[in-house]
Order: structure tokens, then sequence, then C-alpha cells
């Protein structure tokens, strides 16, 4: 009998689930607007709604569990979602149980980033490896870690805030409250304000014209660096160093296999990759420096098969779980 992942992209905006074989490859999904607004009683009605749509047409008895991911910090041994600043309302929520009251399935819950380091490594770039860092990088940085073929999740699953790693002690104030983070110098926004600042002081660039009116993103610099534009270049390069520098300290601490690369600036990490690469080159021991550093292949679909793939990690979280 075919065996059967669910998996529940649970976002700010937006709620996807799957049903997805043990291969990844995806069967059936719905999405609508998470109702955020609303409560977790809403969105918890709204999951249930969504995978009753993608389990009519199969035996429920085939279904080996169902995976969440949330966004924000999650205690997937406790199966609670902490807090999420995305959704309303939601504060130490016990999302395992309130799900399975309604569905009678085994839920497993995790943080989305650590879900898509779980789903890249099982389906996509980590498939076969023992040790793999998963990178995201888009409006922040995230990550997770597979380690000797298990996700490191730390206590309480706090492991790999990779994106508040300090990188320079005296740099810019980070979301977090923190100075000098990854994430407040190397993420897309990072990007977004360096070009913002550059422009300000009157440089000439490409890069306005391309926004057309709209505020300046990240897509925007690479869309000026590929039409050879000076200034979009520069800030690449300097992108992709301090990009490199977090790289360098992933490569020493955790001495992956291979490290992956997702989220909104992975579509433009050739641009990235050269200056990612020499700053590997120049820092790393030289045991690091040949780890590849590449693109993940799950693209748009990492979050729901990531959430699809925390299901494998249910019965260790219920070992844990159950330790006196
Ligand atoms: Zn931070």
């Amino acid at each position: 009998m075919m065996k059967w992942l669910i998996g529940v992209d649970l976002g700010g905006t937006q709620l996807r689930v799957i049903r997805t074989d043990h291969r990844g490859k995806i069967h059936a999904q719905e999405r609508v607007p998470t109702a955020a607004a609303d409560g977790p009683t809403a969105v918890v009605e709204q999951i249930e709604a969504l995978i009753n749509a993608v389990t009519s047409a199969i035996d429920r008895a085939a279904i080996t569990g169902v995976g969440v991911g949330a966004p924000g910090p999650v205690d997937p041994v406790a199966g609670v979602v902490l807090e999420t600043p995305n959704l309303q309302g939601w504060r130490n929520v016990p999302l395992r149980a309130l799900l399975e009251e309604r569905i009678t399935l085994p839920v497993t819950i995790g943080n989305d980033a650590n879900a898509a380091a779980l789903g890249e490594w099982l389906f996509g770039s980590g498939q076969g490896l023992h040790h793999f860092v998963y990178v995201t990088i888009s409006t922040g940085i995230g990550g997770g870690v597979i380690m000797h073929d298990q996700l490191l999740l730390g206590r309480n699953g706090g492991a790999n805030e990779i994106g508040h790693m300090t990188i320079q002690r005296d740099g810019p104030v980070c979301g977090c409250g923190n100075v000098g983070c990854w994430e407040a110098l190397a993420s897309g926004t990072a990007l977004a304000r360096a070009a913002t600042l550059a422009l300000n002081r009157g440089r000439d660039s490409l890069i306005p014209q391309l926004a057309d009116a709209e505020p300046i993103k990240a897509q925007h610099v690479a869309a000026a660096a590929r039409r050879a534009d000076p200034l979009a270049q520069r800030l690449i390069a300097q992108a992709g160093e301090l990009i490199g520098i977090g790289m360098v300290n992933l490569l020493h601490i955790y001495a992956p296999e291979r490290i992956a690369v997702g989220g909104g600036m992975a579509k433009d990490w050739d641009l990235f990759a050269p200056h990612v690469r020499r700053i590997v080159v120049e820092d790393a021991m030289p045991p690091y420096r040949t780890t590849p550093i590449e693109p993940a292949r799950l693209g748009g679909n990492v979050g729901v098969l990531g959430a699809a793939a925390l299901v494998t990690q249910h019965t260790g979280l219920a070992a844990q779980r159950d330790r006196p």
C-alpha cells in the first residue's frame, strides 16, 4: 500500500497543505489565505479542512502522519508554538494537541526553517548526505542543520538561529535587538538598505529605474548588476562577502558535506557565489574550503515538503517527550 505524508506550511499570509509520497512527490495540494487575525482556533479549523481535502481520495490508514512547519520559535518536543509575530494571538499554542484532537493522526510540529532544512535534506540537494546545512536568505536569514542523519534541535528546539550569529560587533541593529547579526548585514533587507543609502548619497545607477518607483529590493540590485551597473556590482560583491563570512563560520562549526542556499536571494546565487567562494577560500581552514555551497533544489515547495519531512522526526521526538 502506498504510504502518505501530509505537510502543512503555516505561513503568516498563506496556509498550504499537501499530500506527498515518501519520496517527496506531491499528489494533492490546497492553499488558502491564513485566517491570521482570527486566532489559533480558526487556523486549526482551516488546517483540518485542508487536510480533509487532500486526503478525501485515499484511505486514511495509509497516512504516516502530519507535519506542520510554523513560523517563529516552536518547541518540537512539547508540540507548542511559543510565539510568532506573524500570527495574532499565538503565544504558547499547543498546536500538536489541538490538531491531534481533531484529526486523529500523529502530528509533528517544527520551526519552518528547521523543516525546510529537513525537506531539502530528504528530498532535495541533501539527499544521501549525512551532514548537511540549509541556509535561507530572504528578508531575514534562517536555517537548519542535519548532523549524523539527524536534525539538530537543541534545548526546546532552539538550536541554529544562524541569522543571529554576530558578524560585526559595531554593525547595524538587528530585529532581535542585537547588533551586527548575520541577517542584519547579509539578508535581502540589508542589501536593499545598503542600495538605498548609496542612492541617497547621490550615486548614479540603474537601480531606481529597475525599481520603477517601488521601494528598492534586493532583486532590483541583482537585476542592475546583470546589466553591468557598477554600483549594483559593488553592492553584490559586499553582500557576497558578508554572506561568505557567515558561511565560513558554518563550515567550521558543522563541517557539512554541503551547504544549500534557499530563499529569495538564492534566485541570484550565481551573482553572489564568486564572492562567497573568495571569502571561503581566504578565511576557511584548508579542509573546509572545497565544500559545495549551492542553491537549494525544492524552490517554492521547500516549506510544504519540509513540513511533511517533519513526520520522519515523530518517533524521536516522542521518545524525548516520554523521557522522565
Ligand atoms: Zn539578530
